[in-house]
């Protein structure tokens, strides 16, 4: 038993069946191309499982809706969010944690998908406006500053205080445990930016964010 569609979200079920829904879609290129615009969906993360009639806390449970491949679009997070608006309900407040390793484009990310009506929580912005350094000086002794920002953003977010309509909360959550207490906490939704580390390890601009993806990659669980 589902009790709300976030549980749905986070269910093995849920998961499961997007993946064969993955699988069983791609064309005979072996592209997976979304059924909205018609474009390639490069990434996995990229792409969403859209459900045409509406999941709410009621129609949950019924599988001919919550599960059922013919009411399932799989499409970019970007046309997802365009579809959402150009219906125009009121959809209730949705909440992503973007998470991985330093460098591994996570900002990049939410940048290309979300709109001036989300609210990004970003701990590597906050710094950078509460100092006088660029982002890949974080000063320690601004530390305990910079995380109460964000403890009290999260909190917004979790009372779902303010009329945006996404939040994206953005870190490296490394540790299982911790990142599925948060999403729980925030009734979200994760988001795992999948990169290399080869490639992480070549963005960053100094051996301390080096020594942060080393550590990241040393202490990621899935
Ligand atoms: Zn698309
Ligand atoms: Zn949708």
């Amino acid at each position: 038993m589902f009790e709300s569609p976030h549980d749905l979200y986070k269910s093995k079920e849920w998961q499961d069946l997007l993946q064969t829904l993955k699988l069983e879609r791609v064309n005979d290129e072996g592209k997976l191309i979304c059924e909205h615009c018609r474009k390639e969906i490069v990434k996995a993360y990229d792409c969403i499982g859209h459900h045409k009639i509406p999941l709410n806390n009621s129609n949950v449970n019924d599988y001919n809706i919550s599960l059922n491949p013919y009411n399932i679009m799989l499409i970019h997070f970007k046309c997802h969010n365009a579809i959402h608006h150009r219906f125009g309900f009121e959809l209730p407040k949705k909440v992503y944690i973007v998470y991985g390793s330093p460098c591994s484009g996570k900002s990049t990310w939410v940048n290309g998908v979300a709109t001036g009506d989300d609210l990004i929580v970003d701990i590597d912005k906050i710094w950078e406006c509460i100092s006088f350094c660029d982002k890949y000086n974080k000063p320690n002794k601004l530390k305990a500053n910079a995380f109460e920002v964000r403890n009290n953003l999260i909190e917004q977010v979790k009372m779902r205080v303010g009329n945006w309509q996404n939040a994206f909360v953005i870190g490296t959550y490394p540790l299982k445990m911790e990142r599925q207490r948060l999403a729980d906490k925030l009734g979200a939704e994760l988001i795992l930016i999948e990169c290399d580390k080869e490639i992480c390890l070549s963005r960053a601009k100094n051996e301390n964010w080096k020594k942060y993806i080393e550590e990241w990659f040393e202490n990621f669980q899935l």
